[in-house]
């Protein structure tokens, strides 16, 4: 499949292109040319890897992409890093008005639900590397609040001809996180604390990929710079699959009838979750309303109650950094999709964000009045 970018000024490029350079070079974020439908029904039984492979291969393989049976191994191999066999199990607890299913995305090496793509990020980048024939050193620039950090600091160390750079706020992760970065073992891991907040760390190397002069310094001396952000691809994938998963478990489970829309809460920072959710959804998971769960820093809650996006509000630190974020990046992929991909409007929006801190996107994605005619809102919706 073809990836292009949310704001329009990019080529379109293959799988292993996207995967390696993370952000496109216009400073938007690749988007799959379409949500490939998935047959659900014929995956209910099926174990971790064979849906995970079912889920990402039309968009990874394929012309420009990745070669097959090199996914399927990768899939494998980094399931075998959880503990669980089921990668994500699924625990239900009965309620009087409904019935709750807990995804346990805690089972991975950091204990970080990042874990799902940070085990397969890398071996999709050498996959990757080797696609596009990719010499010299991928150098893998992270901005966390967190749990991205370990968890790409672990998915990444010691693979060959990669180096991983985490940038965090050296006082916006918890003790916990801090530890974890700073005791990361393998040759090829750098952490730096920065002052400021996710933010700031996220600007700077976003800052970085838009900066053709410093690039060019990089490629001069073997660095091509890629992300292990869920801006790259390699990253929200993988993310899709637990919705199936988690679908599939409720069905085993017999709580949910075949066709009967399950909602799902979704603790956001990024987006990048979400938007997995909002992707399944597309391809076929009987998801019904995807809610968008923030703490105090409650800007795209905000959002999704107003149509205004406004950041200009100060960071607030809570005891859930990973949450702690003002600028999300995956909305920008969630107004693409939603606007019938006009480029156009995502890239002034972005323009207006960047300056202002704010802007205005007026009617909701999602919103009846976007849908086409017939189509049941609430399927289709993203709540605050
Ligand atoms: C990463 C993370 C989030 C935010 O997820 P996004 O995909 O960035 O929206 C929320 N909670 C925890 C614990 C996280 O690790």
């Amino acid at each position: 499949m073809r990836f292009t970018s949310t704001r329009g000024q990019a080529p379109a490029v293959g799988a292993a292109r996207a995967v390696l350079d993370g952000l496109a070079p216009d400073g938007g974020l690749y988007v799959p040319e379409r949500i490939e439908p998935l047959d659900v029904e014929s995956l209910l039984d099926a174990p971790w890897a064979e849906v995970a492979t079912a889920v990402m291969a039309p968009y990874l393989t394929g012309e420009g992409g990745l070669p097959a049976d090199g996914l399927r191994e990768a899939v494998e191999a980094a399931a075998a890093r959880f503990e669980t066999e089921e990668v994500v199990p699924l625990t239900v607890l009965g309620e009087a008005d409904g019935t709750i299913g807990l995804l346990e995305l805690f089972h991975g090496p950091t204990h970080a639900f990042k874990d799902v793509a940070l085990t397969l990020l890398p071996h999709l980048v050498t996959l990757a590397r080797t696609a596009e024939g990719q010499q010299g050193t991928t150098l893998v620039l992270t901005a966390t609040s967190g749990d991205t950090g370990k968890a790409a600091l672990e998915g990444f160390k010691d693979v060959p001809d990669t180096e991983v750079v985490v940038l965090y706020p050296t006082e916006g992760v918890s003790f916990m996180q801090k530890q974890q970065m700073r005791t990361q073992a393998g040759g090829n891991v750098h952490v730096l604390g920065i002052h400021g907040d996710f933010d700031d760390a996220q600007r700077a190397v976003k800052a970085l990929f838009a900066d053709a002069g410093a690039r060019e310094r990089l490629t001069g001396r073997g660095y091509a710079v890629s992300s292990a952000n869920s801006i790259n691809l390699g990253r929200l994938l993988p993310q899709v699959v637990y919705y199936v998963t988690g679908y599939a478990a409720l069905r085993r489970a017999g709580v949910v009838a075949a066709g009967e829309p399950v909602d799902v809460v979704v603790p956001t920072g990024n987006f990048g979750n979400l938007l997995a959710a909002t992707w399944a959804r597309a391809a076929g998971v009987p998801l019904g309303t995807a809610v968008c769960a923030t703490n105090e820093n409650r800007v795209l809650a905000d959002f999704f109650a107003t149509g205004t996006y406004d950041a200009r509000r100060g960071l607030v630190r809570t005891d859930s950094p990973s949450m702690d974020i003002l600028v999300s990046s995956n909305l920008e992929r969630f107004l693409h999709d939603t606007s019938g991909r006009d480029s156009d409007r995502v890239r002034a929006a972005m323009a207006q964000l960047a300056d202002e801190r704010v802007f205005d996107w007026g009617a909701l994605p999602g919103e009846p009045a976007d849908l086409p005619e017939g189509a049941d809102a609430s399927r289709h919706r993203v709540v605050a």
